[in-house]
């Protein structure tokens, strides 16, 4: 039994009141900190790779609030230069994205004697996508360039030429081929969870406001190349045709907007289009300057269905599957902000190892291609044009 004495002292001999107050700024009450064991089920993340240097071209809307924030999630790729024609404005975003060196658009082709840039990322309008690209080409540096790729299929062809003669890769930026719901839904079609596909449809537009600056561009011809079909049809017609995955021998369309529109003076504001092709499959869809803002895609096999609404957002995509007339089931998968750095990544990949980037300068070609048939189609009040 303790005495009077020994419950006063703690075990080394200090007084009881003493030792906690030692414990306390020691911290030996909670014990020591120590390593740990790495629980079980948890993996370490890959350590980042070697990250190539990139250029963005251009920085407007597009580039300042979706491209160059996805590059602070990739791991393969890093900003290295802004190409701008606004001094202040690239000096700031400079400075708070840490990119040390900024080009103008006069002195664009100094970038080729630049060892930080591998890859160059056009983000200007459509009627400057070809001369760039090709500038950056010529420059040694791999080059992603924007949907949609040019203003003609001369134009496309004319890239693809400059990128086969420079050895360096072309992509054009494609980004829901690197969004993980679209991937999910591409890989149940390939998988054979909706039977035979039978039919696509598929709706991208907004309702274009003319007092907005970046609109101001997509209403000129020689800045757009064309109308809604160039800007948001393309969502749903490359949509559609990543999901068939074939190629199609005939299109048609009609255009579908109001002509006395003042809007749409040099390019069109709506296009309803088809396709169709050698199996049997279908699609359709509209592209609209002059609808509220939306894209939808729906794929129907010969047992089940999927929806998908909206398809190509930034943020929030969303799918169902549907075996029947039910409301369906949600298709899940990772958040849609990730696409950003996964396509700069991707791209790094191809341009590391020279392979093809998933989305290639031909896939801007043949959707330019397609697009321009489907003007000629319209032209001649929706025949069917074989391509
Ligand atoms: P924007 O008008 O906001 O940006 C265009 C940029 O180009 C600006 O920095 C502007 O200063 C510069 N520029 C250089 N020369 C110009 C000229 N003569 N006229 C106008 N601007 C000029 O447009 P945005 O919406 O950022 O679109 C830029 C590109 O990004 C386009 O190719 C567009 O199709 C593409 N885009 C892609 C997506 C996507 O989801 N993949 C979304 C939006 C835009």
């Amino acid at each position: 039994m303790m005495d009077r004495r020994q419950l006063l002292m703690g075990a080394g001999g200090l007084p009881l009141a003493a030792s906690a107050a030692s414990a306390q700024t020691t911290g030996q009450a909670a014990g020591k900190a120590l390593g740990q064991p790495l629980p079980n089920g948890v993996d370490l993340p890959e350590p980042p790779k070697k990250r190539l240097g990139w250029a963005v071209v251009g920085l407007g809307n597009y580039a300042i609030n979706q491209v160059i924030p996805g590059f602070l999630q990739a791991d393969e790729s890093r900003l290295t230069a802004f190409v701008s024609g606004n001094p202040a404005k690239a000096k700031d975003l400079a400075e708070r994205y840490g990119v040390s060196t900024i080009y103008s658009y006069d002195d664009f082709d100094k970038i080729s004697a630049d060892k930080d840039i591998h890859c160059v990322y056009i983000v200007l309008p459509v009627g400057l996508h070809a001369e760039y690209t090709i500038r950056a080409l010529k420059a040694g540096k791999h080059v992603l360039c924007e949907k949609p790729m040019a203003s003609t299929v001369e134009e496309c062809e004319a890239m693809i030429a400059a990128a086969r003669a420079a050895n360096r890769q072309l992509g054009v930026a494609y980004r829901v081929h690197f969004e993980p719901l679209n991937i999910e839904v591409k890989r149940r079609c390939e998988k054979g969870e909706l039977g035979a596909l039978r039919y696509v449809t598929g709706d991208a537009g907004f309702n274009a406001d003319p007092k907005y600056p970046p609109m101001k561009w997509r209403l000129e011809k020689p800045l757009a190349g064309g109308g809604s079909m160039y800007d948001i049809g393309v969502y749903a017609l490359n949509g559609a045709l990543m999901l068939i995955d074939q190629t199609p021998d005939t299109v048609s369309a009609v255009y579908a907007y109001p002509r006395d529109d003042p809007r749409f003076a040099t390019v069109e504001g709506g296009v309803n289009w088809r396709m169709t092709f050698p199996s049997g499959v279908s699609a359709q869809g509209s592209s609209s300057y002059c609808y509220a803002g939306g894209s939808r895609l729906k794929v129907f096999g010969a047992e089940a269905s999927i929806s998908m609404d909206p398809a190509s957002d930034y943020y929030d995509n969303r799918a169902n599957l549907h075996r029947g007339w039910d409301p369906g089931t949600p298709v899940r998968a990772a958040p849609p902000f990730t696409q950003f750095a996964a396509q700069v990544d991707g791209f790094s990949q191809a341009a590391r190892s020279n392979t093809p980037h998933r989305t290639p300068g031909e896939m801007g070609l043949r959707d330019i291609r397609l697009i321009q048939a489907m003007y000629r189609s319209a032209d001649q009040g929706g025949a069917v044009v074989k391509v």
